[in-house]
């Protein structure tokens, strides 16, 4: 029998995570009552599988991982920086944008990033619940404009299979639903998560696409790369939005190790995001200019696959906008002139017959 990438079932390995200060001070030599003054305002929660790819102190895992005490020291940010809440017609699901929504259908994480977004609701259990769930479904069958619907939380794979199973099938009873996408970080943060049941419950869904979440290199270890292979054997496109943080990935070099890794395991990289501007995660905060430098160096340098659209998510609800770099050099009465990815200049006419 085919079991998960590892024999430990996922819930025990989930039952192990720390989410204390005190292991964690004394593990890393870190102080425990600053330590405890963060996770106070914003929870912990390490399984130990992702604990244990932390090679050292300060290392992009551990970064992303271990709380900082700059999340309660640097003020800068806002609480709900996408406006989530204000486009929210019913608790816990975002409209923003005409075809679809944005559904919020669990409370917790396998790890609690340190960056998230939603950090201010994540493992908080008022974020969704059961009568949260009926009202989307609801708000989804009145609104037969929505054809696409992005499963999120929290994390939409620390359901249970049952309570998934439940959900999906509800929304594929609404005619008007084609896709249904899931936003999930367990193929990256508790890839045993990803057992057979589960592939064989959700290919019974498709069309099903799947976004993960992979920001470094050292998370692609072969559990991680088995179950992104899983969910792929399945038949589930698999897409990945990476997140731009400062001391985890801001360079050209590793980025474009993850995205060629992450094509080795059959997933494709969909988004690069500015970080947003959530508060308590001003230390990860990187210059624009720098995706836009990360993109100049992988177009045309490596795969067309290889190659995420670099975004920014609009602070105050206005939605994503992709960033390119500037191509093109000026522009004449019949002609552009252009640069290539190696700094060449060429002549395109503007009217070609
Ligand atoms: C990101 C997001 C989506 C999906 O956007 P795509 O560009 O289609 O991937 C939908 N709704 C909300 C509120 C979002 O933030
Ligand atoms: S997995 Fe996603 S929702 Fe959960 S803490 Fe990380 S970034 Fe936030």
């Amino acid at each position: 029998m085919n079991s998960g990438p590892a024999d430990s079932p996922w819930e025990e390995i989930l039952a192990e995570s720390v989410t204390g200060a005190g292991m964690i001070a004394e593990l890393f030599g870190l102080d425990a009552d600053e330590l405890k003054s963060v996770t106070e305002r914003y929870p912990m929660r390490i399984n130990p599988y992702y604990l244990g790819l932390i090679r050292r102190k300060h290392d992009p895992i551990y970064r992303q991982c271990i709380p900082d005490i700059r999340e309660i020291r640097l003020d800068d940010g806002l609480d709900d920086p996408l406006a989530e809440e204000a486009f929210s017609p019913v608790p816990g699901l975002t409209h923003r944008y005409p075809d679809r929504v944005l559904f919020l259908v669990s409370a917790s994480c396998a790890m609690y990033c340190r960056f998230c977004n939603r950090k201010r609701k994540v493992g908080r259990p008022s974020m969704v619940n059961d009568a949260t769930i009926e009202a989307g479904l609801a708000y989804i069958r009145r609104h037969e404009e929505i054809r696409d619907v992005l499963l999120s939380g929290g994390d939409p794979l620390l359901l249970s299979d049952e309570r998934l199973g439940e959900i999906l099938s509800a929304l594929r009873a609404i005619s008007h639903v084609e896709i249904i996408r899931i936003g999930s970080r367990v193929p990256c943060t508790l890839p045993h998560r990803i057992t057979q049941r589960l592939t064989d419950l959700l290919k019974q869904f498709h069309p099903l696409y799947l976004n993960t979440h992979f920001n470094h290199p050292d998370e692609l270890t072969p559990e991680a790369g088995a179950a992104c292979v899983r969910l792929a054997d399945a038949g589930i496109p698999l897409g990945c939005q990476t997140v731009l943080l400062r001391g985890v990935n801001d360079d050209p070099g590793t980025m474009r190790e993850l995205m060629q890794k992450l094509l080795m395991v059959r997933v494709r990289p969909y988004y690069l995001f500015q970080a947003d501007l959530a508060r308590g995660t001003a230390h990860f905060w990187t210059p624009l200019e720098k995706g836009i430098e990360i993109i100049r160096e992988l177009q045309g340098h490596t795969s067309g696959l290889c190659l995420p659209h670099f975004a920014i998510d609009l602070p105050g609800g206005g939605g994503k906008i992709p960033f390119l770099p500037q191509y093109v050099e000026s522009r004449g009465s019949n002609s552009l002139e252009v640069k290539n990815f190696r700094g060449q200049t060429f002549r395109y006419p503007l009217s070609p017959f």
